[in-house]
């Protein structure tokens, strides 16, 4: 991903879907213990990492797909979908694949929200300061690796331990080459919002995980997802404070990323990024050092308990979506663009009339 600083515009609030509750069968809201396995997770960053680096076209990558089958495949409850599609690199037709696995139960109806993530990783380490490395591939333990493990045990608790079925994972292809052989970012996730399997789906909302499990991370409200998910970050972050796991998730607005929420967001999901502060914290970013000696336990548990406490609270309490708000992204696009054009021509209007009094007094000097 990459940052973007732009102009905050206000927001326009619309209602979202209203949904129903849900009673999960093992959760009672005055005893919490929590299912989340960190250790099972900080164990599928490895298996992921022992893969090498995992760019697009790579071994690495071809493997990883299977390694996630295999992580739910087992179970024989879960459906895979690989949407394909190909991308032009040196003249080489590569072939990008996203990962959409559902969970299967009697009780599923349809996805209701998505867990996301990206699971490839750079083709250059751009950023390492050691400028001999800048064209060797990155292992992505924190940047692909993190995402896809925290949200695959997310996902396998929440359909183990409270049998509950109706969401996707979705696992991106392509979204961190930007900038590398012509290639744009969020690649797999702009391919998905037009895809039908997108389209066909009436989603509440989506988590989005990337560099989730770095030693003393700091998660800031990021600002695309605090001005169209507001309520939903809210959630999160009082819930990780609660938790006190506020040395993590920071109640501040962090920068405005582009990250693979942002094709949803643009479609009026209500999308949350869960990123690490990289460009003020998170060194090891785009370099070779973003391996498994950055990745912390602490930040895994932080994160996955808090995604765990946040959703179950949220699929089992009556209404509390209803309140869910959304910022219709077209709309607020819209009005911005109103907005900045009056602006311009505001300006533009002043500098001629200055210009036509100047005009006249020079006039009237002669
Ligand atoms: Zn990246």
């Amino acid at each position: 991903m990459t940052i973007l600083f732009v102009v905050t515009c206000s927001p326009l609030l619309i209602l979202s879907n209203v949904h129903s509750s849900f009673s999960l069968s093992n959760y009672h809201s005055s005893v919490k213990t929590f299912k989340f396995n960190a250790t099972l997770a900080y164990d599928f960053i490895q298996k992921q990492v022992d893969l090498g680096s995992r760019y697009p076209g790579s071994e690495g990558i071809e493997e990883v797909r299977h390694l996630i089958a295999s992580e739910l495949l087992p179970t024989q409850n879960w459906v895979i979908i690989y949407q394909n599609f190909s991308k032009k690199w040196d003249d080489q037709d590569v072939i990008l694949v996203n990962i959409i696995c559902t969970p299967i139960s009697p009780n599923f109806t349809q996805p209701f929200f998505l867990l996301m993530a990206h699971y490839d990783t750079r083709l250059w380490a751009d950023k390492d300061p050691d400028l001999s490395k800048r064209k060797e591939p990155v292992l992505g333990a924190n940047d692909g690796a993190s995402g896809v493990a925290i949200a695959l045990e997310l996902g396998k608790t929440l359909f183990k331990e409270y049998n509950y079925s109706n969401f996707q994972l979705v696992f991106f292809d392509g979204e961190d080459q930007g900038q590398i052989l012509g290639w744009d970012w969020l690649l797999g996730s702009r391919f998905y919002v037009e895809s039908q399997e997108f389209k066909s789906q009436n989603l509440s909302f989506a988590i989005l995980l990337d560099m989730v499990a770095g030693k003393n991370a700091t998660f800031k409200r990021e600002k695309y997802s605090d001005q169209y998910a507001g309520t939903l970050v809210t959630k999160i972050w009082n819930e990780a404070d609660k938790l006190g796991f506020n040395k993590y998730f920071i109640n501040q607005t962090g920068s405005r990323i582009i990250d693979d929420h942002l094709p949803l967001i643009e479609n009026d999901i209500p999308a949350v990024d869960i990123i690490d502060d990289f460009v003020h914290r998170f060194k090891p970013w785009h370099t070779s050092f973003d391996n498994m000696t950055f990745i912390d336990m602490h930040t895994i548990n932080a994160v996955g308990l808090t995604l765990e406490s946040t959703l179950i609270q949220l699929l089992t309490s009556e209404g509390w979506l209803t309140n869910l708000t959304t910022i219709n992204y077209q709309t607020n696009f819209l009005i911005l663009n109103t907005l900045n054009f009056f602006i311009l021509l505001a300006s533009v209007t002043s500098r001629c009339k200055k210009r036509l009094i100047y005009r006249y007094n020079l006039n009237l000097k002669d």
